[in-house]
C-alpha cells in the first residue's frame, strides 16, 4: 500500500500549480481522483484537493502533513484526465489548476446518495450502418463529412450516424464521448438517441445544467459504461473505458473557451485521444482549415457520406432579393411552403451615415463604428454603448442605413406577404424550430431554426459580403454556416446563392464546401497564416510590466514575428510561431509569466499580471 499521496489544488494560482505530498494515515483508502482535505501553509488551513499520484517516496525534504479526511467516496476524476490536464496546460502555457477547474464539477452531497447505474446495453433495435462505421473498422482517427440533407424529421444524419458509432461501442462494453458546439445541436443529438432507443444509455454534460445533474452524471459516468455528450467542457469528464470521441463542427466558435486558457475542443481532444487511445472522429458538413491539415498530414482519414443534393442557383448581382428570387420566394410561400432567407447582419442596420454630409457616423464615446440593433437603438459597435445620437459634426440630424439588417427586411417582408408568417431568428433571441408551415424564416448565420419537412427553398442572401469579410476566418465560416443552413433543406429544395461569380461560384454550384475551404489553406498556408503556423498573444493590464515581457520575449529565438496590437484598454504583444516550437514557446512564456509576475512591483493583489492565448485568431 503506498503511503504518501500527491495532492493538487484547482486555483488558477501560479504559485498553487504543484503537487504536494501529503502522508496517508493508515487504513485509509484512496485512489488517484480522489476529492481530500490536507492542511495548508504555515497556519495549516483546511483546504481541498484532489489525489493526482500515490507512491512510496517524496521527494520532499523536510517533514509531510498528513491527509485529514477522504471527502468523497466516488473519484473526481481519472488518472488519465489528470494527465490531459497537464498537457492541456503545457500547450496551453497555463497551470494544472486551472483547468482542474474545468475537470472538476462543483460537489452536491445529496446527489452522492443516489446514484442510478447505466443499464447495460444489448442491440440496436433498428439495424443499418453508415460509412462513418465503415471508415471506423479500418481507421483510428477519422473525419467525417455526413450526408448533408436529412430526412425532414428535424433529425440531423450526423447525429444519427453519431449516436449509431456510439452505440456500437455501448454494445461491445465501452464508452464514448461526444462534444457539441451547442444547446441546439444537443438538442439534435438527443433527438437521436430517442430515435434509436439510447437515451437511458446516455448521460449529459451540459455546463447550463442544473450543478447536482451535472455532478451525478459526471460521477455516473465513471462508474457505467454510457453515450456521453454535451458541451466543451465536457471534454474534460472522466470516463469508464472510453472507447470513442466524436466532435461535431470543430470549426464552431462556441468550441473555443474564451477566456483564459483559451483551449478548443479540437486540440483538446486530439490529445486526449492520444492519452486513451481511443477512436476519434472530426465531423462537419464543411470542414476547417485545421481539419484539412489533419488529413493532408494523414493524420485524419477523410470518410464522405455522400447523398444527394439540391438544386442550386447563383445570381450574380448584389441585390439580395432579386425579381427572380423574389418571385420564386412568392410562389413557394402561396404553395404553403417553408422558406428561409439567411442575412449576415442582425438588426436593422449594420452601420447608418448622415443624411446632409453622407459621413459614416461614430460612437461619440470611442469613435468606433455605429448599427442599428434588433430594438431599433443605436448600439457601438466596440463599447455597446447605446443611446441617442448626438447630431452630426455638420450640425445633421437626420440619418439613413447604410446596409439594412436582417430585422429590416423582415420588415419589408411583412408588408410584401401580409398574410404570411413571418419569424425571425437571430444570436441574441434563437428559434430553435418552427412547425409553421409555409412560415418565411429570416435567419442570422447559426441561428437558422429546423422546420419540419425541410424548407424548400433556401436564399444565402449574403453570400458576397460574408466571404468579403476582412478576417482570416471569413471564407471558412461563411462556408460553414451556408452548409449548416443547407442542411436544413428538403429533398427536393432550391438554393439561392446571392451575389457569387467565379471559381467559387463554380464551386457552390457542385456544393463543394472541401475545394473552397482548401483553396483558402492553401492560400494561407502561401501567406504562413495559422493553420501552418500559429499566432499567439499576450495581454498585460500595465505598461512596466508590458515592457518588461516584452524584452523577455525578444530574446526568444524561436519568435517569429513580434508585433503590439494597440487597444483602448489593455495592451497586447502578438507573436508568430511554428507549429514544431509550441511546446518549448509555451514553456518559455509560462516561465517568463511566472518569474515577471513573482517580480511586479504593479499588481494588486490576486491580480493575473499577464493573460497568454497560445492560438489566438481574433488578432490577425
Ligand atoms: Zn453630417
Ligand atoms: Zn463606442
Amino acid at each position: 500500500m503506498p503511503s504518501i499521496a500527491a495532492v493538487r489544488f484547482a486555483s488558477p494560482l501560479p504559485q498553487l500549480d504543484r503537487e504536494y505530498d501529503y502522508l496517508i494515515p493508515e487504513g485509509m483508502s484512496l485512489v488517484v481522483g480522489s476529492l481530500v482535505e490536507v492542511p495548508f501553509g504555515s497556519g495549516k488551513k483546511a483546504k481541498s484537493g484532489v489525489v493526482v499520484e500515490l507512491k512510496e517516496l517524496s521527494e520532499h525534504k523536510g517533514e509531510l502533513g498528513s491527509i485529514t479526511e477522504v471527502l468523497s467516496l466516488h473519484p473526481q476524476t481519472s488518472a488519465e484526465v489528470l494527465e490531459l490536464c497537464k498537457q492541456v496546460a503545457q500547450r496551453q502555457a497555463s497551470t494544472v489548476g486551472e483547468l482542474l477547474t474545468s475537470a472538476l464539477p462543483k460537489r452536491f452531497i445529496r446527489a452522492e446518495k443516489n446514484l442510478i447505474p447505466i443499464p447495460a446495453f444489448e442491440q440496436l433495435d433498428s439495424e443499418g450502418t453508415s460509412s462513418l462505421d465503415e471508415t471506423l473498422l479500418a481507421a483510428k482517427r477519422v473525419h467525417y463529412t455526413p450526408e448533408l440533407i436529412s430526412e425532414g424529421d428535424g433529425i440531423p444524419n450526423w447525429s444519427i450516424d453519431f449516436a449509431r458509432a456510439a452505440a456500437r461501442q455501448l454494445i461491445a462494453g465501452r464508452s464514448s464521448l461526444i462534444i457539441l458546439p451547442d444547446y441546439r445541436e444537443v438538442r439534435h443529438f438527443e433527438l437521436a438517441l430517442e430515435k434509436l432507443g439510447l437515451t437511458q444509455h446516455s448521460l449529459r454534460h451540459v455546463s447550463t445544467d442544473t450543478g447536482s445533474s451535472r455532478y451525478s452524471n459526471h460521477l455516473r459516468a465513471q462508474m457505467s459504461h454510457a453515450i456521453n455528450f454535451g458541451t466543451r467542457t465536457a471534454c474534460f469528464s472522466a470516463i469508464r473505458d472510453l472507447s470513442i470521441i466524436m466532435l461535431w463542427d470543430d470549426g464552431d466558435e462556441s468550441h473555443i473557451e474564451q477566456g483564459s486558457p483559451y483551449w478548443n475542443s479540437r486540440d483538446v481532444l486530439l490529445q486526449r485521444q492520444q492519452i486513451e487511445d481511443t477512436h476519434l472522429v472530426i465531423a462537419s458538413h464543411s470542414p476547417s482549415a485545421e481539419s484539412l491539415r489533419l488529413i493532408d498530414l494523414n493524420y485524419l482519414v477523410a470518410s464522405d457520406a455522400n447523398g444527394t443534393k439540391p438544386l442550386v442557383r447563383i445570381t450574380d448581382s448584389f441585390t439580395r432579393l432579386d425579381d427572380e428570387t423574389f418571385a420564386l420566394v412568392s410562389k413557394r410561400i402561396s404553395d404553403g411552403k417553408p422558406v428561409l432567407i439567411q442575412i449576415a447582419n442582425l438588426g436593422w442596420a449594420s452601420a447608418i451615415a448622415c443624411s446632409t454630409c453622407k459621413e459614416l457616423r461614430k460612437c461619440p464615446n470611442c469613435q468606433s463604428g455605429v448599427w442599428i440593433d434588433p430594438a431599433g437603438m443605436y448600439r457601438c459597435r466596440s463599447c455597446q454603448q447605446s443611446d441617442l445620437l448626438p447630431p452630426c459634426s455638420c450640425g445633421g440630424t437626420n440619418t439613413r442605413p447604410v446596409r439594412i439588417g436582417a430585422s429590416a427586411i423582415a420588415d419589408q417582408l411583412r408588408r410584401s406577404f401580409p398574410k404570411t408568417t413571418i419569424l425571425e431568428s437571430n444570436g441574441d433571441n434563437p428559434l430553435i424550430s418552427t412547425s409553421a408551415s409555409g412560415a418565411l424564416v429570416v435567419a442570422t448565420p447559426g441561428s437558422e431554426p429546423d422546420v419540419v419537412g425541410g424548407y424548400d427553398l433556401i436564399v444565402i442572401a449574403d453570400a458576397a459580403q460574408m466571404i468579403g469579410a476582412p478576417r482570416l476566418k471569413a471564407l471558412e465560416r461563411a462556408v460553414g454556416s451556408w452548409a449548416n443552413a443547407i442542411s436544413l433543406a428538403s429533398k427536393q429544395s432550391l438554393l439561392i446563392f446571392v451575389g457569387l461569380s467565379g471559381v467559387i461560384a463554380d464551386q457552390i454550384k457542385e456544393l463543394d464546401f472541401k475545394s473552397i475551404v482548401s483553396g483558402d489553406f492553401q492560400d494561407r498556408l502561401s501567406l504562413g497564416l495559422p493553420p501552418s503556423t500559429r499566432v499567439a498573444s499576450v495581454i498585460s493590464n500595465n505598461q512596466p510590466d508590458f515592457i518588461l515581457f516584452k524584452e523577455g520575449l525578444e530574446k526568444i529565438a524561436i519568435v517569429q514575428r513580434l508585433r503590439f496590437l494597440p487597444s483602448a484598454d489593455k495592451l497586447s504583444l502578438i507573436l508568430d510561431y511554428q507549429y514544431s516550437d509550441g511546446a518549448e514557446l509555451a514553456q518559455l512564456l509560462r516561465s517568463l509569466a511566472n518569474s515577471l509576475t513573482a517580480q511586479s512591483k504593479h499588481k494588486k493583489p490576486g491580480e493575473r499580471v499577464y493573460r497568454i492565448n497560445m492560438d489566438d485568431s481574433k488578432v490577425i
